[in-house]
């Protein structure tokens, strides 16, 4: 640290991402990315119909915004795009939160949510999750705070349905609701159309997971004209050319090939299934995950052990040293090759049949 480094961000404990090794080709599980590239339509519109580089992108991302809103039946006035959906997440923080409406999130979640409060100064509080690592939607029930809930829940897999956060919703009228459905397209249900009845909603959606576009940075918010106005102040504030017009291209193209997501999200969930049951057979405990990952755990294999030893065999996987989780590993599902080499690393390196 520097001498000249900011009282406010002193204490700081900065997000860490997974590895993306530059070194050697390993089998990527680590990340929740897609195994699969971009949609041709995507490549060609970005080629194509991106705006040229020496021009500013599109502050308002009108085509996109436009492409979106008619993939999801609402109005170009209900959405904002942002570099990523944690930008959208840190907007969401830094609109929603003051000392009047800390905020609230479960103590098993999304890494990046305490480190966007403590970054904005925002207290917050942290509601453990169940014994079986779910959600109980009732402790969110008259909150008095501003709730922040991955759905499915990151890195457990588990869902909500949205007759269980409509009833947070419903109890919570003076708060924002913030909903994170990065995982949603796996077999969940989106809260998308609950907007139309509650103003105090804010979905949050990104095109890193399942539209296989992570390294191009695209996310966006859906909610009501008056909470996308208010994110809107702060983008403003902060980098209206927060989208670059060759994303904006990308998320166009991908959104008018709807059936290449579709079949992308069908291979992920099948090879889910195959996968799930693979590892239980090895002797792994595996949350039923409505991801593109599972968070599994062997009774004899320490967490830390079981993510050095496939490091070491060239397959990456996550492991959070935090203490109620460990004992597991979050693992991404991937194409059926990789599944193979996964399976193959874990028999050979402990001797599983
Ligand atoms: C991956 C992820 C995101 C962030 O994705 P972006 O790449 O920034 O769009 C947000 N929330 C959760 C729970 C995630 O796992």
């Amino acid at each position: 640290m520097s001498r000249f480094f900011s009282e406010k961000y002193k204490d700081l404990e900065p997000y860490v991402p997974g590895e993306q090794p530059q070194d050697m080709q390993y089998v990527k599980l680590n990340t929740n990315e897609s195994p699969f590239p971009p949609s041709p339509s995507a490549l060609y519109y970005a080629s194509e119909a991106a705006r040229p580089a020496n021009l500013y992108s599109d502050p308002d991302c009108t085509q996109l915004r436009k492409t979106l809103a008619e993939s999801y039946g609402i109005g170009a006035e209900n959405i904002i795009c942002g570099n990523g959906s944690d930008e959208i997440l840190n907007f969401a923080f830094m609109a929603f939160c003051d000392p009047r409406h800390p905020a609230v999130f479960p103590d098993i979640t999304y890494g990046f949510y305490p480190v966007f409060a403590k970054l904005n100064g925002i207290m917050y509080r942290e509601i453990p999750l169940e014994p079986d690592l779910s959600i109980d939607p009732a402790r969110y029930i008259d909150s008095g705070m501003t709730i922040f809930i991955a759905n499915p829940n990151a890195p457990t897999g588990k869902l909500l349905s949205p007759i269980q956060i409509e009833g947070i919703l419903a109890t919570n009228p003076e708060n924002v609701v913030v909903i994170d459905e990065a995982y949603i397209d796996f077999g969940g249900i989106s809260c998308v159309p609950l907007i139309k009845q509650y103003s105090n909603l804010l979905v949050v959606q990104t095109f890193s997971k399942s539209r296989s576009m992570a390294g191009a940075r695209l996310g966006f918010g859906i909610g009501s004209e008056e909470l996308i106005a208010d994110l809107n102040t702060i983008r403003y504030s902060i980098n209206p050319y927060n989208v670059n017009s060759y994303t904006a291209a990308l998320g166009v193209g991908t959104l008018l090939d709807p059936e290449y997501t579709k079949a992308n999200c069908a291979t992920i969930m099948k090879n889910r299934k195959m996968f799930t049951k693979g590892l239980r057979d090895m002797g792994f405990e595996v949350l039923d995950s409505a991801a593109n990952f599972v968070f599994a755990k062997h009774p004899l294999i320490n967490g830390q052990e079981v993510y050095e030893k496939l490091k070491e065999n060239g397959v990456l996987v996550r492991h959070f040293a935090k203490d109620r989780i460990k004992d597991y590993n979050r693992i991404t599902v991937g194409t059926a090759e990789q599944i193979d080499e996964l399976f193959g690393a874990i028999k050979r390196i402990w001797r599983i049949r």
